[in-house]
């Protein structure tokens, strides 16, 4: 369930304020049920990534080489770095780790503060 609830990209949904409001279902939630259908999902990296199986891009072996994650990255807006920090951090630290910090978030993204003996 936790994993769940990290965004495709990296955006942490469950601390997200428009799905702590109410406002978004999150990224991934309801697919596997059938609740809801991939197909008429309207963002390109969510699809791709279900479609592959993976919980997020941080675990796609064409990561490096993606150009639809990485332009997405490149955005200007603040957001977009942490979403990338997200999935770097990720794949360098694993789930665990990241959870440990993201549930004290009070957004879609925040710090990395857990002291390196928790990790
Ligand atoms: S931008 Fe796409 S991949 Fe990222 S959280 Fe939103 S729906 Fe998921
Ligand atoms: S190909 Fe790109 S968008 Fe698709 S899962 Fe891999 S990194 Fe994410």
């Amino acid at each position: 369930m936790p994993r769940e609830m990290i965004g495709c990209c990296g955006a942490y949904c469950k601390t997200c304020k428009v799905y702590v409001q109410g406002l978004c279902k999150g990224c991934k939630t309801g697919y596997d049920t059938g609740e809801r259908d991939i197909s008429k999902a309207k963002c390109a990296i969510k699809v791709c990534c279900i479609r592959r199986g993976l919980s997020s891009c941080a675990d796609c072996e064409a990561y490096g080489d993606c150009g639809m994650v990485s332009a997405f990255y490149a955005h200007e807006s603040y957001k977009y770095k942490k979403y990338k920090q997200a999935t770097e951090y990720i794949r360098a630290q694993g789930y665990e780790a990241f959870l440990r910090n993201a549930d004290c978030w009070n957004g879609a993204y925040g710090a990395y503060n857990v002291p390196a003996e928790l990790k």
